[in-house]
């Protein structure tokens, strides 16, 4: 039973509605404020904190390896594949420009390590076409280099070839959270943890929406920005959830590389955080069970995990202890494409990611952004 007071405060009719408050939410939210400072806009989350990927990742801004990039214009073709390559480049700039002092961004670079002679050889080949198609968006020559001293000086085992990049960055995704909710409430974004949608009503006015907690809010405009979790709202969306596993270890004396690291097609990837290697990846394990949303570790990527940490990655340490694990649920489909779009004047989406959110989300919420604008001007 809500008061007049909290009627008339928090559940007024807001301009925009938006579910989730990933970092596809939150910068939605700070792009409609950017530029219609006016908006009455509401985010309701379901977690305490935000509960998908926003807050699990490993915190790499990524671009993409050679080889996911290889495997993306397999896939989808060398135009569409740049066009993502691109939005990904300018996200990574936009987090640097936005936030990048309160984060700790590092434009460190990244590497992706080789085990396989087969897979460098053929990507190797390509290098030269891959990094002209790659300058239209960088503006630099040798976006990717072969460098393999970080391999000996770093005291990796099992690795024979390496590929550097310069673009690639490392942030503190929680305090990427943290600054972008803070910077909302400074702008006067009300943000609403704790309150799960179930469903939602899309009317001749406005828009209804039903809170699990008996709330109903309402909005001019509904968006959703809840990635994996989409389909409980839209089941037609075309997406199936990932779970990434990662782990971090105790802080290690005398770590002395940086930068991201990636090997097996992306599939696993680690950084040095604080003199911590923070590793996650091998979802390719075994697909079928980590296509869940179900937060988990289980001990076949545990392990995996833990055999490539000691063996490849830290050998010459030794009685390293793993500090904690945890997981986080991605979104994905078979184009490795996101969907981001107005369905109509009062509902758009922002959602499948494809793991690649922390770079995509700047760029693919301003644009959703203008296009709300749009919808709310006519
Ligand atoms: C281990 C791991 C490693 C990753 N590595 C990278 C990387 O290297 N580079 C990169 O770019 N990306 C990476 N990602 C992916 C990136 O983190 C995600 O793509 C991005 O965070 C997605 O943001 P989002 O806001 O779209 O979704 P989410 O962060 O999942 O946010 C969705 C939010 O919606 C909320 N929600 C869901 N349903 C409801 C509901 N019914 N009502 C209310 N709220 C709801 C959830 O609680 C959640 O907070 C990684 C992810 C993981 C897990």
């Amino acid at each position: 039973m809500l008061s007049f007071w909290e009627k008339d405060v928090f559940l007024k009719k807001y301009d925009v509605i938006i579910i989730g408050a990933g970092f596809s939410g939150l910068w939605l939210a700070y792009f409609l404020k950017k530029y219609q400072p006016k908006l009455e806009i509401a985010i309701l989350e379901s977690g305490t904190l935000p509960t998908g990927a926003s807050t699990k990742n490993a915190g790499f801004s990524c671009f993409g390896s050679p080889t996911e990039l290889l495997e993306n214009i397999e896939v989808m073709g060398i135009d569409q594949a740049m066009f993502w390559a691109e939005k990904r480049y300018k996200g990574i700039s936009m987090i640097a420009q936005y936030f990048g002092s309160e984060i700790e961004y590092d434009d460190c670079g990244g590497t992706e390590l080789f085990n396989d002679k087969v897979v460098f050889e053929e990507t190797k080949e390509q290098l030269e076409a891959l990094n002209h198609s790659i300058k239209s968006i960088t503006g630099k020559d040798n976006h990717f280099f072969i460098d393999e001293n970080i391999i000996q000086n770093a005291g990796f085992s099992g690795f024979q070839h390496a590929i550097k990049n310069t673009v690639e960055g490392s942030i503190h995704s929680g305090k990427l959270i943290s600054s972008m909710t803070e910077t909302l409430q400074a702008m006067k974004v009300t943000i609403f943890n704790g309150v799960k949608v179930q469903r939602f009503d899309n009317e001749v006015n406005s828009v209804k929406i039903y809170a699990e907690n008996g709330l109903i809010f309402e909005a001019n405009h509904l968006s959703i920005t809840t990635n994996a979790f989409t389909k409980q709202l839209l089941p037609e969306v075309d997406l199936y959830p990932g779970r990434g596993q990662v782990l971090i270890t105790e802080p290690i004396e005398g770590l002395n590389w940086r930068g991201t690291f990636h090997f097996d097609k992306g599939y696993y990837y680690f950084r040095n955080y604080r003199n911590r290697v923070l590793f996650g990846g091998g979802r390719n394990l075994d697909f079928k069970t980590e296509n869940t949303d179900e937060f988990a570790l289980t001990s076949l990527v545990q392990n995996r995990l833990e055999q490539l940490l000691y063996e490849n990655i830290i050998p010459k340490y030794s009685n390293i202890k793993i500090d904690q694990r945890w997981s986080g649920i991605m979104a994905f489909d078979d184009t490795k494409t996101p969907v981001s779009k107005c369905l109509n004047q009062r509902i758009s989406l922002s959602v499948r990611m494809n793991g690649m959110g922390v770079a995509l989300a700047p760029t693919l919420s301003e644009n959703l952004a203008k296009e709300i604008l749009k919808t709310i001007d006519d």
